[in-house]
C-alpha cells in the first residue's frame, strides 16, 4: 500500500504531465493556427493587422489558443499566440489579446466550435454594409455551399446574420451569443463594415467556412448579385 507521500508525489506528476500535455498542444494549436493566418494575409483577408484567429486547447476548463493585438498577419508566428481563459484573461504568453477575445469566447461557449476565425476582407465589408439593411445575406444555389459542415446540396439556404458593429465588446458579446442561441446551426456571421466571423469543429473545418463564404461572398459582391441577395 502506497503511503500518503507516496501519493502526493503521484498526483503531483500528473499534474505536471498534464501541463506539458497542455503545453505541447498549446504550441501545435498556435504553429497552426499561425500558418493558417499567414495563408489568410496572402489572400489579402487580414491586411493591416486585422483579424484575429483562436483554437481550443482545453474545453474544462475552457483554455483558447488566440492571437494577441495588433500583429501583422503576413509573418504570424506560434510564439506571439496567448492562451486565454473563459474570461479572455492570458493564462500562458506575451501580449495583450485583442478586444475581440470576448466574441471568441462568447462563440465557442454557445456553438459546438474548437476554432474561431475571424477576416476582413473587402468583401465582407462591401456586403455587410451594403446588405445590413437587411439583417443578413442569404447564400442559395452554389455548389460551393457543400463545403459548410453539413451541407449535402447547392440548394441550401445559408443565412449569415449582419450585427451592427460596436466598440463595446461586452455588449456585442452579449448580442453574439443571443443571436447563435436562436439559430444554432448557423455557421457564421457578419458585423456590420468590419468583417466575417465563423467557426468549426476542427481547425481545419474552421478554415475551410472562411473559405467557402469568403469565395461567396466575392461570387456575390463581383456578380452584382448582392443586390438580390
Ligand atoms: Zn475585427
Amino acid at each position: 500500500m502506497k503511503s500518503k507521500s507516496d501519493r502526493k508525489q503521484v498526483i503531483a506528476r500528473r499534474g505536471a504531465d498534464a501541463s506539458q500535455a497542455n503545453q505541447r498542444s498549446f504550441l501545435k494549436t498556435a504553429e497552426s493556427l499561425a500558418e493558417i493566418g499567414r495563408g489568410f494575409y496572402a489572400r489579402g483577408w487580414v491586411l493591416g493587422t486585422s483579424g484575429n484567429f483562436s483554437a481550443m486547447v482545453s474545453r474544462e476548463p475552457l483554455r483558447l489558443a488566440i492571437t494577441s493585438t495588433g500583429l501583422d498577419k503576413g509573418g504570424l508566428k506560434a510564439a506571439q499566440f496567448l492562451e486565454i481563459d473563459d474570461q479572455a484573461k492570458v493564462i500562458r504568453g506575451d501580449g495583450r489579446p485583442s478586444a475581440e477575445a470576448l466574441l471568441h469566447v462568447a462563440i465557442v461557449r454557445v456553438v459546438e466550435a474548437r476554432a474561431v476565425l475571424h477576416t476582413h476582407s473587402v468583401w465582407s465589408t462591401v456586403l455587410s454594409g451594403t446588405r445590413a439593411g437587411h439583417g443578413g445575406i442569404a447564400l442559395q444555389g452554389y455548389e460551393m455551399l457543400k463545403g459548410l459542415a453539413g451541407v449535402q446540396t447547392h440548394k441550401h439556404c445559408e443565412w449569415l446574420p449582419i450585427l451592427e458593429n460596436s466598440q463595446d465588446v461586452v455588449e456585442l458579446a452579449d448580442r453574439v451569443s443571443i443571436t447563435l442561441r436562436e439559430k444554432p446551426d448557423t455557421h457564421g456571421f457578419l458585423l456590420q463594415e468590419h468583417g466575417l466571423y465563423t467557426w468549426g469543429e476542427s481547425l481545419a473545418e474552421a478554415k475551410r467556412h472562411v473559405e467557402i463564404l469568403e469565395f461567396l461572398m466575392e461570387v456575390l459582391v463581383r456578380s452584382g448579385a448582392a443586390q438580390t441577395a
